[in-house]
């Protein structure tokens, strides 16, 4: 807490969770030292916030394949890791076949070892940002409620989701739990939602012997990924950048209907299930003894307070409930040849649709490097 800030400290990055994180290996490899950076987050672990959602719905494996991983570069990923660390072939040959998804296990050893290796904790302010302030050439972050100070060239908002979201039909019902919180499995359990984390949730009640209700609204994509693969590339990026303000927001609001990848694996333990009565889709929670809400995060800038305050204080573009981005992933109207303002993480949908993914947060560090380094040269 008792944070100084150093004369050369130029980078801010506020939000120490993944996106935070891999914005940090990409401006240590870009060659800034821990001591020009300054991380600001209450919680020092990058996976303090994502660890227990994954915890709580038994995730075994990464959504992501070998390349959804913390590294500044895109190789090797995290199947050669796997198979030099293993000794074998075997992830390697997995995607070749686009078949390997890394283990979460996996997937937490490298955050180890990358947090242990980079100096991530030297960085780290304690703290958390109430408020950014454009001033002349920078930024003024207001941590702890207003009491502190400190001014930056260059900042990152990686702030995560702004919260759990509950429907407002559920919300104060005692059988309620979020998904992404801890809990059992009751005997008749109502699943509401359709996404990966519902469909994980039905696979695990049933395995725990428990009659299951998906309740859902309307009928699960089936896909590998969270996006279409096209949106991960330059030309369908390119495509979408060229997309009127109204036309993508509508297309991103398409885009975040839930989905679930397919396979056997999904498929086969629900048929099994419907066939014994076991499991059967429903419109609304009926009786059941527990409703798990697999309904995600509260969507939208507004509901994040700094986001909300940039808005409404300095006039930042929104459109609907997405911050309006340049295609690099900065707040334009206060990103000049002096100073940066950017976003990665989920609020950055508006220059990279799968922003809440380690390939979206990858992109967004990226560009933000590329904006510092152009500021120093100049
Ligand atoms: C269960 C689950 C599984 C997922 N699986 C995958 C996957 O396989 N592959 C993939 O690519 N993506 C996956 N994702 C998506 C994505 O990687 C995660 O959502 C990830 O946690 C997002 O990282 P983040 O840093 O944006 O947010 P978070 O991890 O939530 O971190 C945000 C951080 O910001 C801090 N913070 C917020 N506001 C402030 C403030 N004002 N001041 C200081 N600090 C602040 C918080 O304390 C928190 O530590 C998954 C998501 C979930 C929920």
């Amino acid at each position: 807490m008792g944070y100084a800030q150093p004369e050369s400290t130029e980078v801010a990055i506020v939000g120490g969770g993944l996106a935070g994180f891999v914005a940090y290996q990409t401006l240590r490899h870009g060659g800034i030292e821990p001591g020009g950076i300054a991380v600001f987050d209450p919680d020092p672990d990058p996976v303090g916030a994502w660890r227990p959602r994954a915890e709580a719905i038994h995730q075994e494996r990464m959504r992501s394949e070998s390349d959804g991983h913390c590294y500044p570069t895109t190789f090797p990923g995290l199947a050669a890791r796997e198979a030099y660390r293993r000794g074998e072939l075997t992830p390697l040959v997995r995607t070749a076949f686009v078949r390997y998804r890394p283990t979460v296990g996996e997937f937490l050893r490298h955050v180890d070892e990358l947090r242990d290796r980079s100096g991530w904790d030297e960085s780290i302010v304690r703290d958390r940002v109430a408020r950014v302030t454009p001033v002349d050439g920078g930024f003024e972050l207001d941590t702890s409620g207003g009491d502190r100070t400190s001014r930056f060239s260059h900042v990152l908002l990686a702030l995560g989701h702004p919260g759990l979201a509950v429907p407002d039909e559920l919300d104060g019902d005692p059988r309620l739990v979020h998904a992404y919180e801890p809990h059992r499995y009751a005997a008749r359990v109502a699943v509401v939602g359709a996404g990966m984390a519902a469909a994980t949730e039905w696979l695990n009640a049933l395995a725990a012997g428990a009659e299951v209700v998906s309740v859902r609204r309307r009928e699960p994509v089936r896909r590998p990924l969270n996006l279409p693969r096209p949106l991960f590339t330059k030309r369908g990026l390119r495509r979408f950048h060229s997309t009127p303000p109204t036309e993508r927001a509508a297309l991103l609001a398409e885009l975040s209907a839930p989905s679930y990848p397919p396979g056997d694996q999904w498929d086969a333990p629900l048929e099994r299930a419907a066939a014994e009565g076991r499991f059967r889709i429903a419109g609304s929670v009926d009786g059941e003894d527990q409703v798990i809400c697999a309904t995600g995060f509260l969507r939208g800038y507004a509901n994040d307070p700094v986001l909300r305050r940039l808005v409404d204080e300095h006039g930042i573009e929104a459109h609907g409930r997405w911050l309006v981005l340049a295609p690099d992933s900065t707040v334009a109207p206060l990103t000049d040849g002096t100073r940066t303002l950017a976003v990665a993480g989920v609020h950055g949908q508006w220059a990279y649709p799968a922003a809440d993914t380690l390939a979206g947060m990858k992109f967004a560090s990226r560009r933000f490097l590329r904006r510092i380094r152009t500021c120093r040269t100049r």
